[in-house]
């Protein structure tokens, strides 16, 4: 494979895209980045701040002005790195469920998109990467080698959802999850820039039927071709 090749896995919340990407990255050598987690630090860097995410031009000015630190992890308690933003350490707050309820709202504002993109292309275009999120295929890095669309049925995403809280041994209520799932996916693919949607040369794998390690093993072979 070329020195600049570059992955792109977008999908709907929750379809396992982040584990397969860390898979990948890890095997590959590459560098992992999980774009989720910029608009998770705008959006919690709103609400920490008092403002509200409805006021799109404070939270425009947050994603122009913030600088956020993504670093190697610290900590061994499941992290892939450590976002730091404000000289707080934010990396597990950005997955509080205030976050997830604003998080759709902040991500459809077009300066925050524009600010965040930037960002995001600069460091894809250094090659051997894998980046994740909802427009890495379409918008962010339509050059990519590797375009994969990792789709689940919403059921089975909110299903996996409430394991996972359940394995951090918090609680969770399945129908709750589900309707949030959903609702996330109306906002992200619905909205007028960068709609979540497979590019049209991503190669689409739906992982209702698949395990993790089939899922990685079918993507490790795109990649590899
Ligand atoms: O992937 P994750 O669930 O952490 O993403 C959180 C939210 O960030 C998504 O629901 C979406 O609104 C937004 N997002 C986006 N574009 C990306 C990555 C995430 O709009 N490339």
């Amino acid at each position: 494979m070329s020195d600049l090749c570059i992955i792109a896995i977008d999908g709907p919340a929750a379809s396992g895209k982040s584990t397969l990407g860390f898979r990948l990255a890890e095997s590959l050598g590459y560098l992992y980045f999980d774009t989720g987690l910029m608009y998770r630090a705008v959006t919690w860097l709103t609400l920490a701040r008092g403002l509200s995410a409805q006021d799109e031009a404070a939270v425009t000015r947050l994603a122009e002005d913030m600088p956020i630190e993504v670093t190697a992890p610290s900590f061994e308690d499941g992290r892939s790195c450590d976002i730091v933003v404000d000289g707080q350490d934010i990396t597990w707050k950005i997955r509080q469920p205030e976050v997830d309820a604003n998080v759709s709202i902040v991500a459809a504002y077009s300066g925050v998109r524009a600010a965040l993109t930037i960002q995001q292309r600069r460091i894809g275009l250094r090659g051997r990467v894998v980046m994740v999120g909802r427009d890495i295929g379409t918008v962010v890095l339509p050059e990519a080698n590797v375009k994969i669309y990792l789709d689940a049925s919403a059921k089975e995403r909110a299903r996996r959802r409430y394991d996972e809280t359940l394995q951090r041994g918090g609680t969770a209520d399945l129908a709750e999850i589900l309707t949030k799932v959903n609702e996330r996916d109306r906002i992200d693919s619905t909205r007028a820039i960068a709609p979540l949607k497979p590019a049209a040369d991503a190669v689409l794998i739906d992982s209702d039927k698949l395990n993790a390690d089939q899922v990685f093993e079918k993507a490790l072979s795109l990649c590899k071709r």
